[in-house]
C-alpha cells in the first residue's frame, strides 16, 4: 500500500459537476440552477471562486456586447468578424449562438452590479470598439462568483480535479471526476450524471519571455494550466484547433492591454525611427496569405507578422505612440484607469523603467504563445453546436457535448468559437449548462456507475509524486535535488524549452517544422516517461505536479495538430517553415484528433468548415 493512498475520501454526489469556477464554470453554474430547480448542481474549483480565473483581477472592458437593443451590431455580424480574424476558420454555429444570447447575459451582470460606463449624450453603453463596452470591472469577477455561490448546491473551493471519471456500465459516457485539496489532501471522488469542463485556457506551455523573478508574468492567467485540454484528452473527446495558439502584443515587461489604447484613446504604432511600419510589409503579407491581408479589420496575426517582419529587418522596438494622446487629460485618466481595473503590474513596471508615457511612448513586445478557446484563437474541444442551426455533421446529441457522451465544455474549453471574451464564455457555459439539464432529465434510470477500482487507482496515481518525494529525498543529504525524482518546476522549465525550441515558441521567431516538431514530439515523449518520477514536498507541490501533467499532455496536442497542419494559416501566430503559404485548397478546413489513453496514439482527421453565414 502507497504512503498516501490511506487518506481520506469523500464522496459527493451530483446531478450536474462543472470544474472550474471561472467565467464559463460560472455561468453554468447560474444556469443548471434556473433550468434544473431540483437538480444537485456542484461546483468545482482549484482556487476560491470569489477571485479565480482569467477574470480574477478585474476587466475594464467586456468584449464581446452585440449591443442589440440599440441596433449597434447583429450576431451574423459578430460571426463575420470572428470568421475573418481567424482567417476564414470558425464553427459559425456555437459563434452564432453565443453571440444572440451574450447581450442578455451583459444585462445581467448590470443587474447584479456591475457598473458599466455609459455614453453620457446617447444613454447607451459606452464603447471602446465596435464589440466592447468600458467597465469598472475590478469587482467583476465577485459580482459573478456571487450568483454562482447561490445558485450551486455546493461549490468545493481548493480541490483540483485531476482526472475525469469514465462510467463502469457504458462505453464513452462521463460518470464523474476525481481530485484532492490542495490545503488538506483529502482525496474526493464527484460522481455526477453530466459533466461540465470550463477549466481555462493554458499559459506556461512555452518558455515565457519574463526570465528569473518575474518568471509567473505571463500575459495569460498563470495559474490557467490546460486543465480544461487535458481533462477531455485523457478520456478521448474529439479536440480541433489545437495549433491555433495565440500570441498577443502587448506593453513590454508587463503585458499590459492595449485594446483601450487602440481603439479608445487612437494610439497608433511606430518603428524605432518614428516610422509606420505595416504598408512596408503589405505584399510580402499577400504572398503568403493572398486576399486575407485587403480585409477589414486586418486580422489580428497578420498585424502581429508585420509587427515582427520589422524587428527582424532591424527597426525595432516598435513603439506605442502615447504622447499625443496623453495630452488630453481625459485620455490620460482612461490610458491608467484600464491598467487600474486588469492590469496594475503594468503601470508599476512603467514606474519602476522611468517611463511617462506623456513624454515617452512605451515598447510594445509579442508574447509567447497562449492555448485558448476564448480569445482571437479558438483551440478547444470539438462540440456537437445548437438543434436549431448547426449542421448534421456538427450535431451528435446535445448542444456543447464533446464526443464523450454526458461531457459538456464552456469558455476556453471549447475549440472552433473565437471572440467570446469574458460575456461569450459566461454565455457558452449557460448554453452548456442548459444542453445539460436536458441531458439528465431525459436519462431516466440508466445512469452512470464510478468503478470503485478506477478511482481506487487513480488515487494512488494522483498522490505518487508526494511518494516519490518522501522516499527520493532520503538518498540527499542537503538541498533538494535528488536522482530519484524531477521536481515540478524543472518539469516545468523543460516542457517549456521543448515547446519554445521545437514547436515554434519565441527563441525560433515562431518558427517550426517537420522535422522540429518530430524531434519535439520525441522529447516529450521522454519527458512523459519522466514525469512517473515526478516528486511533489507538500500539497501544493502536488497541485503544481498535476497541473504540470495537464500542459505536457496538452502540449503534445497542441505539437501534433501543428505537424498535421501542412500550411500557415496564421503567420504571426505561427510558421511551418517548410509550408510557409496558406493553403485554402488544402487546409480550409478544421484539424481533429483523438487521443487513445492506452496507446499513446494520436489520430488526426479532417473536418469541413461550413460557411453558413453569408
Ligand atoms: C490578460 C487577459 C485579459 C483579458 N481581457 C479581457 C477583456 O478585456 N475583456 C473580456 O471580455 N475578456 C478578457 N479576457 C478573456 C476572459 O478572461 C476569458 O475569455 C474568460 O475568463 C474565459 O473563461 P473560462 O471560464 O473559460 O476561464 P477562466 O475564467 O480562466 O476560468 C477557469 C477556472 O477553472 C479553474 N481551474 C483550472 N483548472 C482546474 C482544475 N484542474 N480543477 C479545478 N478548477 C480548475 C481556474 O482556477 C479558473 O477559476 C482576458 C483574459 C486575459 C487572460
Amino acid at each position: 500500500m502507497s504512503l498516501f493512498s490511506r487518506k481520506k475520501t469523500i464522496f459527493v454526489d451530483s446531478d450536474i459537476l462543472v470544474i472550474g469556477g471561472g467565467m464559463a464554470g460560472c455561468g453554468a453554474t447560474y444556469e443548471s440552477r434556473f433550468w434544473g430547480r431540483d437538480l444537485k448542481i456542484v461546483c468545482v474549483e482549484k482556487a476560491n471562486i470569489e477571485r479565480s480565473g482569467a477574470v480574477a483581477q478585474g476587466l475594464y472592458a467586456i468584449n464581446c456586447y452585440m449591443g442589440m437593443q440599440w441596433d449597434e451590431n447583429q450576431p451574423e455580424d459578430h460571426v463575420r468578424y470572428a470568421r475573418n480574424d481567424l482567417m476564414g476558420l470558425v464553427r459559425e454555429d456555437l459563434g452564432y449562438d453565443i453571440a444572440r444570447h451574450v447581450d442578455a447575459t451583459v444585462h445581467k451582470f448590470e443587474e447584479w452590479g456591475l457598473p458599466i460606463m455609459k455614453d453620457p449624450e446617447t444613454g447607451r453603453y459606452q464603447r471602446e470598439g465596435k464589440w466592447q463596452i468600458m467597465i469598472h470591472g475590478e469587482s467583476y469577477k465577485p459580482i459573478v462568483a456571487e450568483a454562482a455561490r447561490k445558485a450551486a448546491t455546493e461549490v468545493y473551493n481548493r480541490i483540483m480535479v485531476t482526472h475525469l471519471l469514465m462510467d463502469k456500465t457504458k462505453a464513452n459516457r462521463v460518470a464523474g471526476a476525481v481530485g484532492f485539496n490542495v490545503r488538506t489532501g483529502d482525496f474526493y471522488v464527484f460522481r455526477a450524471k453530466a459533466v461540465i469542463v470550463a477549466a481555462g485556457g493554458a499559459s506556461h506551455i512555452y518558455k515565457p519571455r519574463s526570465v528569473g523573478e518575474g518568471m509567473g508574468r505571463t500575459w495569460y492567467a498563470p495559474w490557467s494550466s490546460a486543465s480544461a485540454y487535458a481533462l477531455p484528452i485523457q478520456v478521448g473527446a474529439k479536440m480541433t484547433q489545437m495549433e491555433n495558439r495565440i500570441v498577443l502584443t502587448r506593453f513590454k515587461d508587463g503585458y499590459g492591454p492595449v485594446g483601450a489604447y487602440f481603439l479608445h484613446l487612437k494610439t497608433y504604432t511606430e518603428n524605432a525611427y518614428g516610422n509606420e511600419y505595416e504598408s512596408t510589409w503589405y505584399e510580402n503579407t499577400k504572398e503568403l496569405v493572398g486576399d486575407y491581408i485587403d480585409r477589414h479589420p486586418v486580422p489580428t496575426c497578420l498585424r502581429n507578422h508585420a509587427f515582427l517582419e520589422e524587428v527582424k529587418a532591424g527597426r525595432g522596438p516598435i513603439r506605442m505612440v502615447t504622447k499625443e494622446a496623453f495630452k488630453d487629460p481625459h485620455l490620460e485618466t482612461i490610458g491608467w484607469e484600464n491598467f487600474l481595473g486588469m492590469t496594475i503590474g503594468q503601470a508599476v513596471v512603467w514606474a519602476s523603467q522611468n517611463i511617462d508615457p506623456k513624454h515617452t511612448n512605451p515598447e510594445l513586445t509579442t508574447s509567447e504563445p497562449y492555448v485558448m478557446g476564448s480569445h482571437a484563437t479558438c483551440s478547444g474541444a470539438w462540440a456537437s453546436g445548437p438543434e436549431d442551426y448547426a449542421p448534421d455533421e456538427y450535431q451528435w446529441g446535445y448542444n456543447r457535448m464533446m464526443t464523450v457522451d454526458g461531457l459538456f465544455g464552456a469558455g476556453d474549453t471549447i475549440g472552433g468559437t473565437a471572440h467570446k471574451f469574458s460575456s461569450g464564455s459566461y454565455t457558452e457555459g449557460r448554453i452548456a449548462a442548459k444542453a445539460a439539464v436536458n441531458y439528465v432529465n431525459d436519462m431516466g434510470k440508466d445512469q452512470p456507475q464510478v468503478s470503485e477500482d478506477e478511482y481506487e487507482n487513480l488515487k494512488k496515481v494522483v498522490f505518487q509524486p508526494i511518494e516519490n518525494y518522501q522516499v527520493g529525498s532520503n538518498e540527499i543529504v542537503a538541498g533538494t535535488v535528488s536522482p530519484s525524482y524531477l521536481l515540478p518546476l524543472h518539469g516545468l522549465q523543460r516542457l517549456e524549452k521543448i515547446m519554445d525550441e521545437y514547436v515554434g515558441g519565441i527563441s525560433t521567431n515562431y518558427m517550426t517544422n517537420e522535422p522540429l516538431l518530430n524531434r519535439g514530439l520525441e522529447l516529450l515523449e521522454m519527458l512523459k516517461e519522466d514525469m512517473h518520477h515526478i516528486g511533489a514536498e507538500d500539497f501544493h507541490q502536488l497541485q503544481r505536479a498535476w497541473e504540470l501533467h495537464h500542459r505536457v499532455l496538452a502540449s503534445e496536442s497542441v505539437a501534433q495538430h501543428t505537424l498535421f497542419r501542412k500550411e500557415t494559416r496564421w503567420p504571426g501566430y505561427y510558421y511551418r517553415g517548410d509550408h510557409m503559404k496558406l493553403d485554402d485548397d488544402n487546409w480550409h478546413c478544421f484539424t481533429l484528433s483523438r487521443y487513445d489513453h492506452e496507446s499513446g496514439q494520436w489520430d488526426m482527421e479532417k473536418a469541413p468548415v461550413y460557411h453558413i453565414i453569408d
